[in-house]
């Protein structure tokens, strides 16, 4: 852009002396440099605020209290902080967290698998039929939005949810790869969901009450990033984050005794000094993830053919040796696919056992005044829904749990 010529000053004061001239002149000159300074300073002004930006996020990136890693952790908090996950009142309610919305059922592909994908409206059934629940005292939990989602998910893993093969590989039902994705989310994926926000919403309870049972959610595979073995989401890890951030709780142990190693929750905190993990699983099966192993505090690994005797054993040994954590919340992943006969677990526990085992969970938590979640993972034989009906009957007749409503009957 030129700058206005002599010439101007001419045609402007055309009656002028020559020294009232050239003072004139002198004046309308450092009248236009003044002019072209802030013409300068204007078109400046963007670029060096830009630049001082630029130099404070840096600034901010290479100095620990403004890392990246902070910004992320405080991200993570504020979508914790207004989630709605925790919002159903429970307080006239029995700790026990199921939606008719869990199961997942839909043009016979359920058949495809060998997994009963209604077990969890089947436990509730038993439960209801003997008077050991109430159908209106059981909590029904919202769907993780994808906000919730995010607080343990990269962007990255949801957008791969959006292609049905991908969904189809973690359910290991190949024809959901035929499917559009609208039918897949509608009909796989937000039951998950669901169950998802169920095992969030008993962290709360437990805290406040003691203990709680997700009637679905352990999806043990499942980490941030990636998905696998029918596990869609990192139902675990995320209720943990909330229980840190919504509970105030800084120490947390995950007794994992589905029959397959828990790589997803070991992966999202095999670093995190908060969280001890006991995962007692058998180590000829999926996932083989020997990463994922080094995270483990207490393995325990019971190789196929373990009978019930053996595994109550080895339980008991390593309960004892967890003790010396003392957490403030333990999540239970109860898989029953530990039971003999299961198509994919490999171990010969009987039904017996099982409540067995849940009983010895529960009691170490009960006693050491630790509340304590529960959710049923793996295992997806006809039977395995009664054996989880019997088991959860079992605690409430030895006074370790109790499913009335607070108000009404005991
Ligand atoms: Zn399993």
């Amino acid at each position: 852009m030129a700058f206005p010529s002599l010439s101007l000053s001419h045609g402007l004061f055309p009656k002028l002396g020559t020294h009232q001239l050239i003072a004139k002149t002198t004046e309308s000159t450092r009248n236009l440099c003044k002019s072209t300074l802030y013409l300068f300073l204007a078109l400046a002004a963007p670029f060096v605020a830009y630049r001082g930006y630029q130099s404070f996020t840096m600034y901010r990136s290479s100095s620990s209290p403004y890392s990246p890693k902070t910004d992320a952790e405080s991200l993570r908090r504020q979508r914790i902080s207004s989630s709605k996950l925790h919002t159903p009142d429970v307080s006239s309610k029995a700790p026990v967290i199921y939606s008719s919305c869990y199961d997942i059922s839909f043009l016979g592909i359920e058949k495809l698998h060998p997994f009963d994908s209604s077990k969890w409206g089947r436990i509730c059934q038993f439960l209801i039929s003997e008077g050991y629940l109430e159908k209106i005292s059981i909590v029904e939990p919202l769907e993780a939005s994808n906000e919730d989602l995010l607080v343990v998910h990269t962007e990255a893993y949801l957008n791969s949810l959006k292609n049905s093969v991908n969904v189809a590989k973690i359910t290991e039902v190949p024809p959901v790869a035929l499917l559009p994705n609208w039918l897949v989310q509608m009909k796989v994926l937000y039951p998950f969901r669901r169950q998802v926000g169920g095992t969030v919403l008993a962290a709360k309870f437990a805290k406040e009450r003691g203990w709680a049972i997700n009637v679905g959610g352990g999806f043990h595979h499942c980490s941030g990033g990636r998905g696998g073995g029918f596990c869609a989401y990192a139902d675990i890890s995320l209720c943990i984050h909330f229980a840190f951030v919504r509970s105030n709780i800084s120490r947390v142990m995950i007794i994992d005794l589905d029959a397959h190693q828990g790589n997803g929750h070991e992966m999202d905190f095999g670093n995190d000094e908060r969280v001890y993990i006991l995962d007692m699983y058998n180590p000829e099966i999926y996932p083989f993830d020997m990463t994922a192993r080094n995270y483990i505090n207490q393995k325990v690994e019971v190789v196929t053919g373990t009978t019930t005797g053996e595994y109550l054993e080895q339980l008991d040994k390593a309960l004892a040796v967890a003790s010396s954590f003392a957490p403030e919340l333990i999540i239970y992943n109860a898989g029953t696919d530990i039971l003999d006969g299961d198509p994919l677990g490999g171990l010969k526990v009987s039904p017996d056992g099982v409540v067995q085992r849940d009983e010895k969970v529960f009691r170490f938590a009960r006693e050491r005044n630790i509340p304590i979640v529960m959710v049923t993972s793996g295992g997806y034989m006809k039977t395995s829904a009664r054996v989880i009906a019997n088991s959860i009957i079992n605690l409430s007749e030895k006074g370790l749990i109790d499913t009335s409503v607070r108000s009404g009957r005991k």
